[in-house]
């Protein structure tokens, strides 16, 4: 952001304050304590005032001091009557006051304040808010504020206290006095990101107002007020990148339409040993009529484990390949794009469509023939890893791309991909059961195509929660099921991923089943997450082929593993996975014609709100209700891996609870968008700045120039 000069350096005297001017220049901070207030990322006072508190303590009852109870957060007001400062035996400085108020005296402890000596002398008066010890009769650190002036500009007591993140070098009062002045000096020129007619047409209560209130709030009506506006302003910036992606996607209409007669899906359709589901059906009928339009398709396919998502992507694939183009299948890991690569061609090689496959693991001498097909221009669906991302892989008629558990790549090797073809369609598949809010905040700017239903014939599932205590039984019933020729997964959680703790995890489990009598004659494989590509290849390769008859695995193994004759996962210390992980692991097994089981075995430790956690896995099957209880329990965060998903933190809206605020902010910005879809009108000039400040990455294509 531009500034004059003068604006924000300068004698601090006459210094006239704006929204970019540095917190340095505040009164009390200093260069030394903004250096501090860096690590908060807080640089200007716009910055500071955006620093919204994470939670407000209520200490706006006041009562005299004959009525204060034990046990509830209450203010009193009075003079300091007694005031001694102290040294503990351990050397530690204390101080220890009595406040009085005509009707009685509350003795405050101020461990390790020794320092309020110097300000809360004998005959101060002085607000104060705490909780009476019911055993000592005292409060201990009390909230307190001195009073000079005028009870209505307390800060630090008596009133509903803002709680901020703090840091090394900035303390709670600090903090909040520089907050004060900051708002008294610039709350009014922040710049509104919400153009005006959307504040007109929702009443939000306007900028500056909200920005007073949601640190020093005069009500619990002004705090709720103040934070719905703040939070509709977090959800309609994000509502409107996904519009403006959605335009630019819609605009850039150079996609071919690859409309073919279909006979290469309909030989595909052919060879598959079943019918599709009615969803799975659905979900190909979406993206050929996507990919028939001049425009790129940008569809994310949602469906539980072993719904049959990728026969839905060949069949889309076979659009492309018959309409002489070529297709790239994206997988997380190596294992996964082998294991796509055999499943695809399961079906594909007898349609007469080749699968060629580029990871990691390929040898140079493969790559070098297969780079040299691609950059020919050959129609191949090639499946691969991040491999396929590199410079040097020339697929010059590339048509379609095809990426497997979105959430795991970034938005910018998504644009990688996109721009390596002329025709960026582009085709996301995931297990994770997103929920709607979900999937209107952070994939708002793709359809969707859902798959509930699960193909029929399988055989049952049983889900069992026990306690560590069962391992002799589970190993029993394991050996039971090998026995029968069946194969089981063993997983234990990874603490640290790749790192060494998650192999010795691992390790220590695969010698504890190796040691045990009734295993003695069933090989044991190990998979994590520093074995090498092709050491994790070699050991899935023998457990498909049923020679590894127990896989003991860290959680590399969550998505998209296929081997039906697994009839039995047991997931070690499961209440450290979320539901969402839980549920895409039991989806491993219950995949063949077979009766499974999954023991979801609680650690030590567990929590009868663990356990009562895990008991959900057994009583529930349909991955969005546990999706959604996920969401509830544990935020987006921990599902989504925010970071990876390039998109900022939320700072208060919360896509459970605002789903309808979500709505709202949602239809804004498609008003905003369709009436000016490059946001060149002067009165969005506040919200395209706030967006390209926060959005870049995400904005590249939408606001350029
Ligand atoms: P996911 O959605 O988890 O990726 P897959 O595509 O791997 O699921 O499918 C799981 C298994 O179900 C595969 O072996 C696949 O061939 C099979 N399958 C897919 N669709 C059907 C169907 N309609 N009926 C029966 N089996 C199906
Ligand atoms: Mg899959």
């Amino acid at each position: 952001m531009t500034q004059p000069p003068g604006t924000s350096t300068g004698r601090a005297a006459a210094r006239h304050f704006d929204p970019q001017t540095r917190v340095q220049f505040l009164q009390g901070v200093g260069p030394l304590r903004a250096q501090a207030y860096e690590r908060l990322g807080i640089v200007t006072l716009e910055q500071l005032v955006r620093h919204y508190p994470r939670e407000w303590l209520d200490a706006s009852r006041f009562v005299a001091v004959k009525d204060l109870r034990p046990g509830e957060l209450l203010t009193v007001v009075g003079e300091i009557k007694q005031a001694a400062a102290l040294r503990t035996r351990g050397g530690r400085g204390d101080f220890s006051a009595t406040v009085g108020d005509g009707t009685g005296v509350v003795p405050c402890y101020f461990f390790g304040q020794s320092f309020l000596a110097r300000t809360l002398q004998p005959g101060v008066r002085v607000v104060v808010s705490g909780e009476l010890d019911p055993v000592d009769h005292r409060m201990s650190n009390p909230m307190f504020e001195v009073i000079e002036g005028d009870l209505e500009q307390l800060l630090h007591a008596g009133r509903l206290v803002p709680v901020h993140a703090l840091t090394k070098g900035v303390a709670a009062r600090g903090l909040r006095t520089a907050l004060r002045h900051a708002l008294d000096e610039v709350a009014d020129q922040v710049a509104d990101p919400v153009p005006p007619e959307v504040a007109a047409a929702h009443r939000l209560v306007p900028l500056a107002q909200a920005l007073r209130a949601i640190h020093f709030p005069e009500s619990a009506e002004a705090l709720a007020a103040a934070r719905e506006r703040l939070a509709f302003e977090e959800l309609f910036q994000l509502q409107m990148v996904m519009e403006l992606r959605r335009r630019v996607l819609a605009e850039e209409g150079k996609a071919l339409a690859l409309s073919t007669p279909g006979a290469l899906a309909a030989r595909v359709l052919g060879t598959l040993p079943f019918a599709l589901t009615d969803d799975q059906r659905a979900a190909v009928a979406d993206a050929t009529g996507d990919l028939a339009r001049p425009r790129p398709m940008h569809r994310i396919v949602i469906g539980d484990v072993g719904s049959g998502k990728t026969v839905v992507a060949l069949l889309a694939a076979a659009h492309a390949i018959e309409a002489g183009h070529q297709v790239a299948f994206m997988a997380p890991t190596e294992v996964l794009a082998r294991q796509h690569a055999t499943s695809l061609a399961r079906f594909a090689t007898p349609a007469g469509i080749e699968v060629a496959t580029l990871t990691g693991a390929s040898t140079a001498a493969q790559r070098k023939l297969l780079q040299a097909r691609l950059s020919s221009g050959e129609p191949l669906l090639v499946v691969g890893t991040h491999a396929l991302l590199e410079d040097k892989v020339q697929m010059p008629t590339l048509a379609l791309s095809i990426v497997d558990e979105q959430h795991r790549f970034g938005v910018k090797q998504r644009a990688v991909l996109a721009k390596k073809g002329v025709l960026p369609h582009v085709l996301v598949l995931t297990a994770t059961p997103i929920p709607r809010t979900l999937q209107l905040a952070w994939f708002g700017d793709l359809d969707v195509s859902v798959i509930r239903s699960r193909p029929a014939g399988r055989g049952r599932l049983v889900t069992r929660v026990t306690g560590e205590e069962k391992f002799p039984q589970v190993v029993d019933f394991m050996a039971k099921e090998l026995a029968a020729g069946r194969q089981a997964f063993v997983v234990v959680p990874a603490i640290e991923e790749g790192g060494k703790l998650e192999v010795r995890a691992a390790e220590s489990e695969v010698e504890r089943l190796r040691s045990h009598p009734l295993l003695r004659n069933f090989k044991i494989g190990l998979l994590h997450g520093r074995l090498k590509a092709d050491e994790k290849l070699e050991v899935m390769r023998q457990f498909q082929a049923n020679d590894v008859r127990v896989l003991v695995a860290t959680t590399v193994i969550e998505v998209g593993i296929d081997v039906p004759n697994a009839t039995l996962m047991v997931v070690e210390n499961a209440e450290r996975f979320g539901l969402t992980q839980l549920h895409q692991l039991r989806g491993r097994v219950g995949r063949g014609e077979h009766r499974s089981v999954c023991v979801f075995v609680g650690g030590r430790m567990l929590t009868a709100g663990g356990r009562e956690r895990l008991e959900v896995m057994r009583t529930t099957d349909d991955g969005f209700a546990l999706a959604e209880a996920d969401l509830k329990l544990r935020g987006p965060g921990e599902m989504w891996g925010t970071r990876q998903s390039g998109l900022p933190r939320l700072k208060l809206a919360n896509f459970w609870r605002d789903e309808a605020l979500l709505m709202t902010a949602r239809e804004s910005a498609r008003v905003v968008v369709g009436a000016d879809p490059h946001l060149l009108e002067p009165v969005h000039a506040p919200l395209r700045r706030s967006l390209l400040a926060q959005y870049a990455e995400a904005l590249e294509l939408a606001l350029a120039g």
